[in-house]
Order: C-alpha cells, then structure tokens, then sequence
C-alpha cells in the first residue's frame, strides 16, 4: 500500500500524490509555479465560477512565469492576474516571498525613491503587463485613482498623459 497521500494544490486545484518524504516537509503545493503564486496572494476566487465558465486557472493571463523550464531559474518573474511580479526579497516592500510589483519598481527606479503604500501606480492603457513609463501614471492616493476608475465608468474618460 502507498504510504503517500494525494492532495489537491490550494493553487491550481491539481490532484498530486505526495511521496512521504514530501508531505513531512508539509509540501502543499504541486509545483515551485504554485507555491510561488500562494507567496504572491494569488488565489483562486473560490465559487465565482459558474458552469459553462472558464475556470480561472485556464485564463489567459492569470498565471505565467518566464523561465520555469531554464535550470538556472531562480524564480525570477511571476504574473499574476495580469500583473507582473518581480522576484527581488532585498526590496524593503517586497512581499513574504519576496516578490515586489514590477509596475511599482519601474516608478521607483525613475523618481529614485520608494513609493508610499498610498501612492498607486495606475496603468493607462488597462494593460496592467505594460510596465513601460510611457503607460504608467502615479496617483498620490487611491482615493484619486478610484476616482479616475468612476470617471471612466461615467465615459467621461478623461485622458491620461504618462506623469513620471
Ligand atoms: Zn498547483
Ligand atoms: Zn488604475
């Protein structure tokens, strides 16, 4: 009889068999991909879909990370509902897996200081994967930023020019 146990990845809901050996290490997650994705808070909208609906593991954009099958990957770039993450645990912001926002990094890089937690990175052409400066506008505070999102429902849709 096997000694493992099969257990479905809270990430992308996969059904592996875990050897012994892996579950004493309280592995969860079938792949470096998942366990990755759970550091970033990528999860599942659990129950959100409905029959007939792509499950949001299929999506387009929802999941990719470039370079997993090169041997020197070292968990590089990670996306995540379209937004780019960078794998970077020196920066102060980074998250427990030590990813931080491409987008935000990009800002930061230009104006030479760390972005406040208030301060959102808003991209212009709704390509939250299009990191270049050209498509990204800072908003002082997300009161603002949500406040543009309302415009654009409103179609008043005021244009946005690149401010960084
Ligand atoms: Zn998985
Ligand atoms: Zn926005």
């Amino acid at each position: 009889m096997r000694k493992g146990k099969v257990i479905k990845c809270p990430i992308c809901g996969n059904e592996n068999y875990f050897k012994p050996s892996r579950l004493k290490k309280n592995a969860r997650f079938c792949s470096v991909k998942c366990a990755n994705l759970a550091l970033i808070g990528c999860k599942p909208n659990k129950g959100s879909f409905k029959k007939g609906q792509i499950p949001w593991n299929k999506g387009k954009d929802f999941i990719q990370i470039r370079g997993t099958n090169h041997p020197n990957w070292k968990g590089g770039l990670i996306k995540c509902r379209g937004y780019v993450f960078i794998r970077m645990p020196e920066h102060p912001r980074s998250n427990p897996g030590g990813y931080y926002p491409e987008h935000r990094y990009v800002v930061e890089q230009k104006l030479n200081r760390i972005l406040k937690s208030c301060e959102v990175v808003h991209h212009i052409d709704g390509n939250r994967s299009n990191n270049s400066l050209k498509n990204l506008y800072l908003f002082s505070s997300k009161n603002k930023h949500d406040k543009h999102h309302g415009n654009q429902y409103n179609r008043k849709n005021p244009i946005l020019k690149p401010n960084i």
